[in-house]
């Protein structure tokens, strides 16, 4: 490694911040395990109790039917399409009373962007389901989203994001951030909102008081560049408004769409790009690793590469899993991944507090019904 790398490796393990320049020439150059030391060091100053979280919480579609047809998506249907469904209130509150059951705190519903949903499904979702189910902090939806039904319904996005705090949504999740960088973005997602737009929905949402999380779906065409630019885009807007809780980089899975000839993220520059976030997000408490879409044993190795948190158990995931992922965990393997890695596991909420610290083996659940899995064919679908 050069002397300069080395330099710029050393300031940012110590805390010190490094220029967009800088995050490409360690993502593209730096010795791995050097890289993965400098991040790790980063997480053991901010985090010197050594716990690693992971968060119980479901998934809930409401719909498959989404007028933005992104390319990488194999979830959604156009509208008037036969497989196209919604699922009733009924059937969202159940879904919710079962997550509670199962210990869940959050709900992050998902959809696509129904061309007849305006504010008002919104509300009375969201309204019924704090008012069934108080304890599920409401992390749903995103900028995306806010574009969408600002459009429906004749709304700007700051009476959108308002509206929907009122009515129950707590935080906004990271999805439909796929790649910030219009070039790839503009590949992939032709009718999605820009990236400067998303940012700027979020920066709204932040300063009006809801924080959200920001992702990063790697490995749709997308170059070394243009991913650190993805990054850069984040901070100098975490820079502004402090409302980015975590930052989830996870790889693009490649089955059941129309987006041709890509090829997913490897295993290294997933890791890679692990690292290259704990040094360049400064400004971002939380890193994320994605067992959903890398594995169970990769997700694992992020631990010692500068991620806090492995995230959800996912009691219901099906947009990625439509599109390849296989990957199935449960409370026990997570809290058994999070353990052998070396770190004290603890279940986590919305906000990051710890609920439950796995301290001791011998009192850890035994509960094999809190797991993964993708909707039963016995659900209950009504046509869109
Ligand atoms: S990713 Fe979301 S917005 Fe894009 S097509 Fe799929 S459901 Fe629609």
């Amino acid at each position: 490694m050069s002397s300069d790398l080395q330099h710029v490796l050393d300031r940012a393990a110590d805390g010190g911040r490094i220029t967009p320049d800088e995050a490409l020439d360690l993502y593209v150059d730096a010795p791995f395990h050097a890289l993965g030391r400098a991040a790790d060091a980063v997480r053991r100053r901010r985090f010197p109790d050594n716990i690693a979280t992971y968060l119980i919480d479901r998934n809930i579609n409401y719909t498959n039917v989404c007028v933005t047809a992104c390319k990488f998506c194999a979830f959604y249907r156009a509208p008037g399409h036969e497989e196209g469904w919604v699922r009733d209130l009924p059937e969202i509150l159940r879904r919710c009373g079962e997550a509670v059951d199962l210990g869940a705190t959050q709900i992050m519903l998902q959809g696509g962007h129904h061309p007849e949903f305006g504010i008002e499904w919104y509300e009375e979702t969201f309204a019924a389901i704090k008012a069934a189910y108080p304890m599920l902090a409401l992390h749903s939806l995103g900028a995306s989203e806010v574009v969408h039904i600002g459009r429906v319904s004749g709304l700007t996005h700051e009476q959108v994001i308002a509206r929907l705090h009122a009515a129950g949504l707590d935080s906004f999740a990271g999805a439909g951030a796929e790649i910030l960088t219009e070039r790839p973005r503009h590949a992939i997602a032709p009718l999605k909102e820009t990236g400067a737009t998303w940012l700027s929905v979020m920066e709204t949402a932040h300063r009006l008081g809801v924080e959200s999380t920001a992702t990063f779906m790697m490995g749709t065409g997308e170059t070394n560049a243009e991913r650190i630019e993805h990054l850069r885009m984040i901070r100098d807007v975490q820079d502004r408004t402090g409302g980015f809780r975590s930052f989830i980089p996870w790889t693009y899975q490649p089955e059941n769409n129309h987006l041709k000839g890509h090829t997913q993220a490897t295993t290294m520059e997933y890791l890679r790009m692990i690292a290259v976030a704990r040094l360049f997000f400064d400004n971002i408490a939380h890193l994320q690793g994605s067992w959903l879409t890398v594995g169970k044993d990769v997700g694992q190795l992020t631990l010692h590469l500068g991620a806090d948190d492995l995230g959800s158990i996912m009691l219901e995931e099906n947009v990625v899993s439509a599109a390849g992922a296989r990957h199935r965990s449960n409370r026990l393997e997570l809290i058994s991944l999070i353990r052998s890695a070396g770190r004290i596991p603890a279940q986590r909420d919305t906000l990051y507090r710890h609920l439950v610290v796995h301290t001791d083996p011998a009192d850890d659940p035994v509960d094999a019904n809190v797991s993964s899995h993708v909707s039963s064919t016995a659900l209950t679908l009504t046509p869109a």
